[in-house]
């Protein structure tokens, strides 16, 4: 019965995907949702100096990304993803109606319920997904795409609404509406699972670890309770963000750890798709770095430097969403088809070229202050194309490294590895801030976009010298110090993007037949 249920299809792609596309569409929400608001409710309704503000979004932001590891292992080794992605949704739930109650012990525990939740929540569902193909199954690619157009249509309306709500009627709104969100959520994954829409997928992983009694407790009851634990740590690590870079070494140096030892117990061939899978983790972390300018230096710079038409500087965030979802159903066809003619290109190969279309995104950004006006506003089709090209690089390189994490990954370590993964996002949340830092014009003429190798390249591209702004305003030395660092890092992107596709064929030899 659970065997014929999980091969009953929709559109060609497994059932169960479009119960996950919900499931994750409206746990999204509320995650985006509330996101919206947060920096704004913490500079506006808590009064918090815009300098604490920055820390906390930044340790929330990176924190969320870190928790994953412990949410996959724990996964692969007691919980199994079902029971994982429902812990993970009701402590999600959870943050989010805390967080309409206005106390700070209230606002950080919050914060660490979301950040907890997110780690059982997010790996998990996504190895599910991953687990309704077999391996080699070539719809595999398509159906993440159409998983993370469900990702970003809740990514979308959820700014939109809560931020509407939360700002017009009250924060407790906007924060509570999140928290209904994540409840759709939930409510759309248990009902399939109790219906047996994934079968035995995703089931305990191993019964007799998770029934074993520790004392008077389950193991599995264990795992809730430790959860929980990890809800005071991670307020706590929230609230003195300024130690976060200790985080950093701390989790290099057990991922190294743990990787080594995987590594040792694998097969030759296992062994070879490990190596590739943390390639394209490193890949992914340089593609955040720069991808997560988006919400901080970018939305400045089209907020000082843009001349901004219909839209305003935290509206021009949605764009990116909004082109996602407009290119998700063409690039499951063009995977499809390109799949049918045998000319799908591999996987290395994409996630350079989603390297090489960020790097031009960000070029394309640079390149604006040629067509500046007096007041040193550039034209808003430089914003608009330059997300464009990024967004598709995203197209190349996100989904598709979900998928593969899900493919290459020996089977006890899916969801770890899909914690590793995530990391990408860690890292790049965390260098991403160290980035936008130098877009200070105090810091421009120090940063290494306008010294060194740059210091020639950078004004060739970018049309501005640092030498003849001597009497110029704020707003041609702010957008000076924008348009060098967009393109010394769509540079650096570029070419890395282009020697990932020269070396391709070579990691390609390396996933064991995996396309
Ligand atoms: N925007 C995507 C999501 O929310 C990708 C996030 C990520 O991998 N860092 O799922």
């Amino acid at each position: 019965m659970n065997n014929l249920r999980t091969q009953e299809t929709l559109f060609g792609h497994p059932k169960g995907l479009f119960y996950l596309f919900f499931a994750e569409l409206w746990e999204r929400f509320s995650f985006y949702g509330m996101r919206a608001l947060l920096m704004l409710y913490m500079t506006d309704h808590l009064l918090y100096s815009d300098k604490l503000s920055f820390g906390i979004f930044a340790a929330y932001g990176s924190l969320v990304y870190v928790t994953p590891l412990i949410g996959g292992m724990l996964a692969d080794k007691i919980l199994g993803y079902k029971k994982s992605i429902i812990l993970g949704g009701v402590l999600m739930a959870i943050g989010h109606f805390v967080l309409t109650i206005e106390h700070p012990i209230a606002f950080y525990s919050a914060l660490a319920f979301l950040i907890v939740g997110n780690g059982f929540f997010k790996p998990n569902i996504s190895s599910l997904v991953g687990s309704l193909y077999t391996k080699g199954d070539n719809r595999r690619d398509s159906g993440f795409m159409i998983f993370y157009m469900g990702i970003n249509i809740g990514g979308w309306i959820a700014p939109l609404l809560c931020g509407w709500l939360g700002i017009t009627y009250g924060w407790h709104f906007g924060f509570g509406l999140a928290g209904i969100g994540m409840l759709l959520g939930l409510f759309v994954f248990n009902r399939a699972a109790k219906k047996g829409t994934f079968g035995e997928k995703g089931d305990v992983a191993n019964p007799e670890i998770y029934e074993k009694k520790i004392g008077p407790l389950k193991m599995g009851t264990l795992v809730t309770l430790g959860a929980l634990l990890l809800v005071p740590i991670m307020a706590l690590i929230v609230k003195f963000n300024e130690f976060e870079h200790y985080l950093i070494w701390l989790v290099s140096f057990i991922i190294l750890f743990v990787l080594i030892v995987i590594y040792k117990k694998a097969t030759t061939v296992e062994r070879g798709q490990l190596l590739v899978l943390v390639y394209f983790t490193l890949l992914a972390c340089v593609f955040f770095m720069v991808f997560e300018q988006a919400g901080s230096s970018l939305t400045l710079f089209a907020e000082r430097n843009v001349n901004l038409r219909w839209i305003n500087a935290s509206q021009s965030n949605s764009l990116n969403s909004a082109y996602i979802i407009l290119l998700a159903i063409p690039f499951t066809w063009l995977w499809t088809y390109l799949s049918k003619i045998k000319a799908n290109p591999n996987s290395p190969f994409k996630m350079g070229l989603g390297l090489v279309l960020v790097g031009v995104g960000f070029l394309i950004f640079g390149f604006s202050s040629n067509s500046m006006d007096h007041e040193a506003q550039v034209p808003m089709i430089f914003l608009v194309s330059g997300i464009f090209v990024f967004t598709i690089g995203e197209l190349f390189l996100s989904p598709v490294g979900l998928s593969k994490v899900t493919e290459l990954s020996p089977k006890k370590f899916v969801s770890f590895l899909m914690g590793v993964w995530f990391l990408a996002s860690f890292y790049g949340h965390f260098f991403a801030g160290k980035i936008a830092q130098l877009t200070t014009t105090s810091e421009a003429t120090e940063s290494i976009f306008t010294q060194g190798i740059f210091k020639d390249i950078t004004p060739r591209i970018t049309g501005m010298h640092y030498s003849s702004l001597a009497n110029s305003s704020e707003e041609h030395f702010q957008l000076y110090s924008y348009v060098s660092v967009f393109t010394g890092i769509g540079l650096i992107t570029l070419c890395i993007g282009i020697i990932g596709i020269i070396i391709s064929p070579l990691v390609k030899k390396k996933m064991g037949g995996i396309h």
